[in-house]
């Protein structure tokens, strides 16, 4: 979905013939073209014409049509302001942007249309609200700039080589304060759009590639004016408030620079102009220091997601029983972006053995109670925190003793956690202005609590006490006038009064002055009775009034302690992710892995979680534990078994091994030594990309060569069934030349999951490479899955009696045994004719001419070439094979004459 949303800049409107009011909405609407402009009229906000047409669409809200403006009927629908989130919410999960227009005039003095101001626009990567966002995931807002010089729409589609920075990258958690910078590579940029999972992209008008709208975000254009590298510099450096970029390592990077000019303001664009005072810090990352997770590799491994597009079961949904959204946030972050360099994650491993051996259920009781501290700040920065979030975060402030007594120390992460759970009290005295239980909203009163403010006790003690005030005052005037029928009354009209009867006029006191003459009474005031009704008249509006001086007062108050806050709920969520981690490795019987710094992956008894936590969840078989060793001397395994194996399973049960390991979590095996890792990338199941033109072989070769082209023999490689979506022997000849160059020119650390057999003569002529496989044991026509995996490679692949399993039809079955049979038997006759692994031909030669099979010792050598002759089948040759096998021919017969 794409939109332009360009600044206010002053435009032609012609608004002839409208009403005032009309004509003060289409100015606002001049200014949001395409955003659904939310125009507050009284208890609702309307939508008008194309707008109103739309949201009717979206959301079900019924059109109307009412009076006329500029001689057409104005086409109208609104939704209640008390329930705007809600809408709100779901024209955001639609990827809309919202701009909410405001009564900012005074509707008693207002001439014509009370005055509107647009005082937010909403849109996907900026909200800020907690009912519009997910509680346990990021909202990023991401600008993209293409480095000058660079056609996006004429390289995207290629691989532009690691090195060079085709990008620059800039984003913005609004909600969170964080701030990120990336320049990267055409080929790098899938695999950035995956980690950062914007909600939203700014570019700048033109095209995009393919990466850009594939991604979930919304994409929105923005003028490419505003895409400025030196602007950028200047704006980051304001927003940062420092004199260079320099200590936060951002100097020089040009591109990324141009999209942070665009980002900070469409940031200020759409947060009113308000300061972003919560984003301090700017962190610089580098696809370098980043292990390599390509988007492929998180949808095989169903990191986030499921293949399926849900939320569980996958390795986070396992993984998080953080027990508040900012704890979730943080290790859904640590998850996507794991660092090469191992200390953070030798760091983690240290934290949760230290919550371990302190135990770690109390903190995590403690922690079920705290506030998202992280929003609350940022949403006090932006001026949009509610009462009820501050309220939270007083609440959270007086439980941090308990939570710090419970939080153990001795570790680098947990003492630094432990220091910022003590923020200056000066913050708590703040907010103890806050009533305990405040209203919703601001404009409603009740949101400070009594004896904090002598004004508005005094307000709210007029309004609590008039009644009784009267009483007092007319016992007081009574007895001092002597008059015993003297009554204090109000009225709308004419106020506060003293109502004497005209027999007792002569008794009323001097500084009586006369209100109202009735026909038996006069009505006076008094300078005290005068005091008192100014105060009490407007009491209620000047208690909301003195409210609202005093949020203000209290919200410039707070923004001293952005600080303090932003490092407490850092702290808050690391103890929360690290216990939520400990909490796993106790339950689930992980291990601490061993970082080693020569090349190994050494998994003993390593198990997939989240399948065996399904097997247990089903009350299913138990899940078989399986070793892996990967090093210098062994880095490619050949796997093969029956389908149903567990093939898949154990290769990304390695994966996640791997990747929980280098994000600092404890791994479910029983003992594991990982030495450095760069990458894992993955080449798994069937998938075509119709939106895209690519059928699925052209997927599973596209996938396979951007593997091919950047594995390197720090890399994880998993690879399974490839050659699988072509012809036999186009994709057995596929699959081991790929194999081959995995073993000698990557030399990654690869698992290769395969149903040809041929392949298991593999590690013959390599090295480097073992056969394993998954064990079955047959009785009769059925099979029993051993899930083991064992040396050695497996000698069939059992797909009939799985597809028996799988309940299909008994005749169906029977063909298919008696097929296959002859088909292993005419297979066993011609297996020797094919060489997976003769080198690809010279260049410069068409074909090369492939080493001739021997002919047996005692046959003639013309009947050599009738036996080569008659093992051929020309109908499933492709035309190179062919003519492969004419020169072989044309070989032997020079031999034989
Ligand atoms: P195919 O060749 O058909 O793709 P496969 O060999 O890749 O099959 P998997 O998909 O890995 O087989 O496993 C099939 C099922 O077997 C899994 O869904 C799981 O339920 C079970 N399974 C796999 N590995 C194990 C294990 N180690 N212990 C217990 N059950 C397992």
């Amino acid at each position: 979905m794409q939109k332009d949303d360009s600044p206010p800049i002053a435009k032609n409107i012609d608004l002839a013939g409208h009403t005032p009011m009309m004509a003060q909405y289409q100015r606002i609407k001049a200014d949001f073209p395409d955003t659904l402009v939310f125009y507050r009229m009284g208890d609702f906000y309307e939508l008008f014409y194309d707008d109103a047409r739309k949201a009717n669409r979206l959301l079900d809200i019924t059109l109307t049509t009412r009076g006329q403006s500029a001689g057409e009927p104005v086409v109208m629908a609104g939704v209640p302001v008390h329930s705007v989130e809600n809408y709100l919410a779901r024209l955001i999960r639609l990827g809309e942007a919202v701009a909410i227009a405001e009564q900012v005039g005074d509707v008693a003095t207002a001439k014509g249309p009370v005055e509107r101001k647009v005082v937010r626009v909403v849109t996907p990567g900026t909200v800020t609200d907690s009912e519009l966002m997910a509680e346990r995931a990021d909202t990023l807002l991401l600008a993209l700039q293409r480095a000058a010089g660079k056609d996006a729409a004429k390289d995207s589609g290629r691989d532009a080589g690691k090195g060079a920075a085709a990008w620059g990258l800039a984003w913005l958690g609004l909600a969170s304060g964080q701030l990120g910078l990336a320049e990267c590579s055409d080929a790098e940029l899938p695999a950035w759009l995956a980690r950062l999972d914007a909600a939203e992209i700014l570019h700048a008008a033109g095209a995009l590639p393919a990466a850009v709208t594939q991604a979930r975000a919304v994409c929105t254009a923005r003028p490419p004016w505003q895409f400025d590298s030196a602007l950028g510099q200047r704006k980051l450096c304001a927003q940062l408030q420092v004199a260079t970029l320099a200590g936060f390592g951002a100097q020089g990077l040009a591109t990324a620079h141009a999209a942070a000019a665009a980002l900070l303001s469409y940031a200020e664009h759409t947060t009113g102009g308000g300061s972003l005072a919560h984003v301090r810090s700017l962190s610089v990352e580098r696809a370098g220091d980043l292990l390599e997770l390509p988007p492929a590799t998180h949808r095989n491994l169903e990191l986030v997601q499921t293949l399926r597009g849900e939320d569980a079961p996958t390795l986070l949904s396992l993984l998080d029983t953080c027990r508040s959204g900012m704890g979730s946030r943080l290790l859904r972050h640590w998850l996507t972006h794991p660092a090469r360099e191992r200390s953070a994650a030798s760091a983690r491993h240290d934290a949760i053995d230290g919550l371990i051996a302190h135990g770690f259920e109390p903190l995590r009781e403690a922690l079920r109670g705290v506030s998202d501290v992280e929003r609350t700040t940022s949403r006090t920065a932006l001026r949009q925190v509610r009462p009820r979030e501050l309220a939270g975060l007083r609440d959270t402030l007086a439980a941090l003793p308990a939570l710090r007594a419970l939080a153990p120390r001795g570790r680098q992460l947990l003492d630094e956690a432990h220091g910022a759970l003590q923020p200056d009290a000066g913050i708590a005295e703040l907010l103890r202005a806050i009533a305990d239980e405040p209203a919703v909203l601001l404009r409603d009163g009740g949101v400070f609590a009594d004896g904090i403010d002598a004004d508005l006790d005094e307000l709210r003690g007029i309004n609590r006490n008039c009644d009784a005030f009267l009483l007092d005052l007319e016992g007081r005037e009574r007895s001092r006038s002597g008059i015993p029928n003297l009554r204090v009354q109000f009225n709308r009209v004419h106020g506060f009064y003293i109502e004497v009867t005209s027999s007792h006029i002569d008794k009323v006191p001097a500084d009586y002055q006369r209100r109202q003459t009735l026909k038996n009474a006069e009505r006076y005031i008094t300078p005290e009775l005068k005091a008192f009704e100014d105060k009490a008249l407007s009491a209620q509006e000047r208690a909301l009034a003195r409210e609202k001086w005093l949020w203000e007062a209290l919200l410039d108050a707070l923004q001293q302690h952005l600080a303090a806050l932003s490092a407490l709920a850092r702290a808050l969520a690391t103890l929360d992710a690290l216990a939520a981690l400990a909490e796993r490795a106790t339950s689930q019987g992980w291990c601490r892995p061993e970082f080693v710094n020569y090349p190994c992956i050494d998994i003993e008894a390593g198990r997939h979680p989240v399948v065996q936590a399904r097997l247990a969840e089903t009350g299913g078989s138990e899940f078989i534990a399986n070793h892996c060793r990967l090093d210098a001397r062994t880095r490619l395994l050949i796997i093969t078994g029956p389908n149903m194996g567990g093939k898949s399973t154990f290769m990304r049960q390695v994966a996640l091994v791997v990747l929980l390991g280098s994000i600092g979590s404890f791994v479910p095996a029983a003992r594991c030594r990982l030495g450095p890792i760069d990458a894992i990338h993955t080449r798994i199941g069937a998938a075509d990309d119709l939106a895209n033109a690519q059928s699925t072989f052209m997927v599973e070769m596209t996938e396979a060569s951007a593997i091919l082209n950047s594995a390197g023999d720090c890399s994880l490689v998993l690879m399974d069934e490839v050659g699988r979506g072509t012809s036999t022997f186009d994709g057995l000849a596929l699959a081991g030349a790929i194999a081959s160059h995995l073993h000698d020119r990557n030399r990654a650390f690869t698992l290769f999951a395969t149903h040809y057999f041929e392949l298991t003569s593999f590690p013959l002529r390599h090295e480097r490479a073992a056969n394993v496989h998954v064990g079955a044991v047959e009785s009769g026509h059925d099979i029993v899955f051993l899930h083991q995996i064992e040396p050695g490679p497996a000698s069939r692949s059992y797909g009939v009696q799985v597809a028996r399993l799988a309940g299909m039809p008994a005749a169906v079955v029977r063909q298919a045994r008696s097929a296959l049979e002859a088909l292993e038997a005419g297979a066993v006759a011609g297996a020797a004719q094919i060489d997976l692994f003769a080198a690809p031909p010279a260049p410069e030669e068409p074909v090369a001419e492939p080493s001739p099979a021997p002919p047996a010792a005692d046959s003639m050598p013309g009947s050599a070439v009738v036996q080569a002759l008659a093992g051929l089948d020309p109908d499933s040759l492709s035309p190179r094979e062919a003519l492969a096998a004419l020169y072989r021919l044309k070989n032997l017969a020079k031999e034989a004459s």
